[in-house]
C-alpha cells in the first residue's frame, strides 16, 4: 500500500504537549485494552514478577492492572500532566527524582516501588539507564513515532530487550491517504524489516 503520504509527516513533542493540556487524548482509555487481556499469555509466557517496559506510555490504565498482577512497570512520555494524572486517578502515591543521566529528565515512581515513570523523550534512554524488560506492550507508541524516527526507536527498544523477552505490538490498519495519523499505519511488512 501506499504510505507516501505520511512519510514526511512529524508531530512534535509540543503538539503532543498541547493535546495533553487541551484533554485532546481520545488515544487514552479508561478500560484496560481487550488485546492485552486475550495476549497476557504471550507476554507473561508463564512467568512472574517481571519486568514491563511501556514505551510513549501516556496514563494507560494497564500499567496499574500489570502491577497489580505482581510485575513491575517502567514506561516513558513527554507529558508530565499524563504522568501525574496516572497516579492521580489510581490514588498512588508518588514521588520525584531527577534522573542524573538525562538532564531536564525526571522520575516519577511510586512508593511502592514498582512503577517507575521517566518524564522525557525515549530517545533520550538507553539500558544503562533504564535497564532491560522481560516484556514490552507497545499501544500507541510505534504507531506514535513520527515516521521518520521508526528505525531509530526499533533499534532502542531492541536494546532494552532481555534475550527471552516477549513484545506485545498493536497496530492499526487503514488508508494513509484518507487520514493523516497519529496514529500512523505501519504496514506489517515494514513491521518484519523494522524488526527483523
Ligand atoms: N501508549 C499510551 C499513549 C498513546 S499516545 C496509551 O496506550 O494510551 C502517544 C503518547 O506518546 C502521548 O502521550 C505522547 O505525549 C507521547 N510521546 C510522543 N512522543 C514521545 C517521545 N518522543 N517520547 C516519549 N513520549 C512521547
Amino acid at each position: 500500500s501506499d504510505v507516501g503520504s505520511q512519510k514526511d509527516r512529524v508531530v512534535t513533542e509540543e503538539e503532543w504537549l498541547q493535546k495533553w493540556e487541551m484533554g485532546n487524548i481520545g488515544f487514552h482509555k479508561e478500560q484496560g485494552h481487550p488485546l492485552l487481556q486475550k495476549y497476557l499469555n504471550v507476554l507473561l509466557n508463564g512467568r512472574s514478577g517481571l519486568r514491563i517496559f511501556f514505551p510513549l506510555c501516556g496514563k494507560a490504565v494497564e500499567m496499574k492492572w500489570l502491577v497489580d498482577m505482581g510485575h513491575s512497570v517502567v514506561g516513558v512520555e513527554v507529558s508530565e500532566q499524563a504522568l501525574k494524572e496516572f497516579f492521580a486517578e489510581h490514588s498512588l502515591p508518588y514521588h520525584e527524582e531527577p534522573v542524573p543521566e538525562i538532564s531536564g529528565a525526571k522520575k516519577l515512581q511510586s512508593t511502592s516501588g514498582n512503577i517507575s515513570l521517566y518524564c522525557c523523550s525515549i530517545y533520550d534512554l538507553s539500558s544503562s539507564i533504564v535497564g532491560k524488560f522481560d516484556g514490552v506492550w507497545d499501544r500507541g507508541a510505534l504507531v506514535a513515532v513520527n515516521p521518520c524516527d521508526r528505525e531509530r526507536y526499533v533499534s532502542l527498544m531492541i536494546t532494552l530487550m532481555e534475550k527471552n523477552s516477549s513484545y506485545l505490538l498493536v497496530t492499526v490498519s487503514y488508508d494513509p491517504n484518507k487520514h493523516k495519523g497519529p496514529p500512523f499505519y505501519v504496514p506489517e511488512s515494514e513491521i518484519k524489516s523494522l524488526f527483523g
